[in-house]
């Protein structure tokens, strides 16, 4: 950390963001995994370092950063630890849509303490017959004078276990609505989901809401704005980060078989003189730089507020969730039965990159999606 960046006031440089990334998460990323949660301290180095600040307007204490540097954190999370990729995600997406939605009390309650990490921020949208159809929620908010009641649950919430404000989606008058709500609520219980496939230390819940008694200023946004613009928003936010998340652990899955495939020898030479693991790697190289560049071109149309920004976002998502899948299995192809073993880094890379292509939209969604754009990019991109 740089002297300018521990004075007090001062914004935390992203430089200093991106060394605590690779100096107290990258390391301890196995262990995480096989622990199935992130310890207390860990959490509130990340808070200090501002990295959950990270698109917070600096008047809140937040870093405001632009989306290149947004892009960067994603991508060196990506390759540290998707589960705390995760983290950023889901937090970011709260902050992005308090933000821009958020009454000026609203910003004023929640920014500074989401800022700092004090509260931890989760998305909550998906329920049981609400997965890739958000909008099929059933969870409801019904208005009784002056407070609304929320009754419903959901599920696979990323960091539902430790989040202290939960940005959810309920119908109010038959419209999509969010609203925010605070872990203290009563008639809130949490109940944590272990043993996922991938991102095993994003410490999933279920939320569930009984008769919740909620003050109506909780609304974020008016009656049925919550589909059409905030959920919207903020799943492109949210794939806007996992784009650069996958092109980031396909970069780390590279170096790794690189780095393999130089110090294991077979047939009396190191496999990176095989022809066949040449192909893997000439493969991996060409997919996780093709995944870089898309994000990129994203992270150029967001800057420049494109028309077609929503739609590189959603194709940078689609292509790079899917590279990232791909260069990890060629990475455990390379890595033999060690790559399969427990504690094996390139072990958590495959199973993570797997959720990758599900999460903030699934490949058939952004598949759907892709589309729907391509009429308008036909005459757009260039
Ligand atoms: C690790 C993890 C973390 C998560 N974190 C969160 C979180 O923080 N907050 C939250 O709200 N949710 C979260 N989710 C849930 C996630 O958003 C959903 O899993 C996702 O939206 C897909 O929903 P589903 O799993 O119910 O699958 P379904 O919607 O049931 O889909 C099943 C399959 O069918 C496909 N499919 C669906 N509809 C169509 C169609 N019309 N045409 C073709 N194929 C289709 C899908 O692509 C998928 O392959 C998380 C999930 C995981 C695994």
């Amino acid at each position: 950390m740089t002297a300018a960046s521990t004075q007090a006031g001062a914004p935390p440089a992203l430089a200093a963001i991106k060394a605590l990334i690779a100096s107290e998460i990258g390391p301890v990323a196995d262990e995480l995994d096989q622990a199935q949660s992130i310890p207390p301290q860990l959490l509130d180095n990340i808070g200090r370092s501002g990295l959950l600040g990270a698109c917070i307007a600096a008047q809140y204490g937040g870093q405001a950063f632009d989306d290149q540097a947004v892009g960067e954190l994603g991508a060196a999370l990506g390759a540290a630890s998707c589960s705390l990729l995760s983290l950023f995600t889901v937090h970011t997406m709260v902050s992005v849509a308090i933000g821009r939605w958020g009454t000026p009390a609203q910003r004023t309650q929640w920014l500074p303490r989401l800022a700092g990490g004090a509260v931890i921020g989760a998305c909550a949208l998906s329920e049981d017959g609400a997965g890739s159809d958000i909008a099929a929620a059933s969870t409801t908010l019904t208005r009784q004078g002056d407070t609304l009641l929320l009754d419903g649950a959901k599920t696979w919430i990323s960091f539902g276990q430790v989040a202290g404000l939960f940005l959810v989606s309920a119908q109010l008058d038959g419209q999509l609505t969010t609203v925010l709500v605070d872990r203290d609520q009563p008639g809130l219980s949490v109940t944590p989901i272990r043993d996922m496939y991938g991102f095993r230390s994003a410490m999933l819940a279920r939320i569930a809401f009984d008769r919740c008694v909620l003050p109506s200023a909780n609304l974020l946004g008016s009656t049925g704005f919550g589909l059409s613009r905030i959920v919207g928003s903020v799943l492109d936010h949210g794939r806007f980060c996992i784009a650069w998340g996958a092109a980031g652990l396909a970069q780390a899955c590279l170096e790794a078989a690189v780095h393999h495939a130089d110090t294991r020898v077979q047939f009396a030479k190191p496999l990176s003189e095989q022809p066949l693991i040449q192909q893997l790697l000439s493969d991996m190289m060409v997919h996780s730089r093709a995944a870089a560049l898309m994000c990129r071109d994203a992270t150029n149309a967001r800057q420049g507020r494109a028309n077609d920004m929503l739609a590189r976002t959603t194709a940078a998502k689609y292509f790079a969730a899917s590279a990232a899948e791909q260069v990890a299995g060629q990475a455990l192809q390379i890595h033999g039965a060690l790559g399969l073993s427990g504690g094996h880094p390139v072990q958590r890379y495959a199973r993570d990159a797997r959720i990758l292509s599900l999460i903030e939209g699934s490949r058939q969604i952004q598949q759907m999606l892709i589309a729907q754009y391509s009429r308008q990019w036909i005459h757009t991109c260039t």
